[in-house]
């Protein structure tokens, strides 16, 4: 007889195990959920894309603050810049309001909340013990959304080396307006961030884990903040991780086995050029939920394998040429920048990356389909500056002639 699951524990109540546990408790499974702080303020950007957004509706709908994004602009390490406006808005929440809201989803679903640190999870009876600093629970199957940090994952599978981790560090800073910024700097496979929410920005900065320190990334964000109009004023700081796996790590790591899966971070399901991992947390926990519920948490891993992993694998292949590579005879960040800035071809590839859109997939090959037209905007675009710089040369010119 296949196993019915019914007790489901959920070790983690961020976006990945809220989510499950609202699914699983809306279907009538019992779900014990486990989170030592529950709603908290996660170090995070707190970017939603369109995809996302498009995907869960309640988090558009949702009565709680967030501040909608209109324009990104983006700075390449030369210092170029450019700004455009995104056809489909970012929301930006505070981790704490979106934590917040999907708790009270899951409580409303009827799971059962539990505020404690869950310290070990042992074999009992063909099921597991969950055993906290407050009492021991039992559940006949258990979920690990216990973030990036979490060493819970290790009870079930191998550790990460550092080479899967990027490290990041910021500052909540009073303020707000409408555009997301965006800054790549030379010599880090990393970025800085701008991200504006309802009350405040949560500025920051990530590099790989084996690339520079905390602190050297810390200094390096303080002394770019007078360039985007920030200080520390009222700041408060936060330092965290980020899962960022080689292609050989996603391709091989194990996610979930008899009786237990991981979701979310805890799985290492991060974009790992960009760092997204709301929306990878919230599709993991989807996807167990739907193996859990047909009776075939089985199907959980080739769901994931046909479903999100190969762009993240995708991702993960191309992340040191992003950051470190050239293409067409120039830095990639330089060369995506100064098209961004020329090309209204190219503008709108890069707004479909922000909204989702575009995977990484095809990217390549619309790139190429679009080239030619791409290479004439943008050499029309700097024919139209060349002209306009030496009729505005010409102009004053004339002006001190007559003067
Ligand atoms: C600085 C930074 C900026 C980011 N910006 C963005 C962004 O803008 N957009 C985006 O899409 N992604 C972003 N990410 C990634 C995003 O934050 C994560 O992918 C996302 O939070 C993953 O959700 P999760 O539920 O898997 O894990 P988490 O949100 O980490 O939740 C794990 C939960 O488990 C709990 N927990 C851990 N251990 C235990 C235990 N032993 N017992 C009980 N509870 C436990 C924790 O309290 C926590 O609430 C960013 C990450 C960082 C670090």
């Amino acid at each position: 007889m296949m196993p019915s699951f019914e007790r489901i524990g959920i070790i983690g109540g961020g976006p990945a195990g809220a989510l499950a546990a609202t699914q699983l408790a809306c279907a009538g499974r019992e779900v014990l959920l486990f989170d030592e702080k529950l709603a908290w303020e996660k170090p995070c950007g707190g970017g939603l894309t369109d995809k996302a957004l498009a995907q869960w509706p309640f988090l558009r709908d949702a009565q709680v603050e967030r501040n909608w994004i209109a324009d990104c602009e983006l700075t390449a390490p030369s210092g170029r810049r450019v700004r455009f406006a995104l056809d489909r808005q970012i929301a930006i929440f505070s981790r704490l309001a979106l934590n917040g809201l999907l708790l009270d989803r899951a409580r409303d679903a009827g799971a059962a909340l539990r505020q404690g640190r869950v310290l070990q999870i042992d074999e009992s009876g063909g099921g597991w013990a969950i055993r906290t600093a407050n009492g021991n629970y039992s559940a006949d199957f258990v979920v690990i959304a216990s973030g990036a940090r979490s060493s819970l994952r290790t009870r079930f599978t191998a550790a990460l080396g550092p080479e899967n981790f990027m490290v990041a560090a910021g500052y909540y800073i009073p303020g707000n307006h409408h555009t997301v910024q965006i800054k790549f700097l030379e010599a880090l496979h990393g970025y800085i961030w701008i991200f504006p929410r309802a009350d405040h920005f949560s500025a920051g900065i990530c590099g790989r884990m084996q690339g520079k320190s905390t602190s050297e990334l810390r200094r390096t964000l303080e002394d770019s903040l007078p360039e985007f109009g920030l200080n520390l004023d009222g700041a408060r700081f936060y330092a965290h991780i980020i899962p960022s796996l080689a292609p050989d790590a996603l391709r091989n790591s194990s996610f979930a086995g008899n009786g237990w899966a991981m979701i979310g971070d805890a799985a290492g399901f991060v974009d790992a050029i960009t760092g997204e991992g709301l929306y990878y947390a919230l599709r993991s926990a989807e996807l167990l939920s739907e193996a859990l519920l047909a009776g075939a948490p089985e199907q959980y891993s080739p769901l994931v394998k046909k479903d999100f992993l190969p762009e993240l694998e995708h991702a993960a292949r191309i992340a040191n040429r992003f950051y470190g590579g050239e293409w067409m005879g120039g830095s990639v960040l330089e060369r995506m920048i100064k098209l961004t800035q020329r090309s209204a071809s190219f503008r709108e590839i890069m707004r479909d990356l922000f909204s989702g859109a575009q995977e990484y997939s095809d990217l390549r090959q619309r790139v190429y389909e679009k080239l030619p037209r791409i290479a004439m905007e943008a050499v029309m675009s700097k024919l139209w500056t060349t002209l306009g710089r030496r009729v505005a040369g010409r102009q004053s010119n004339l002006g001190s002639l007559e003067a």
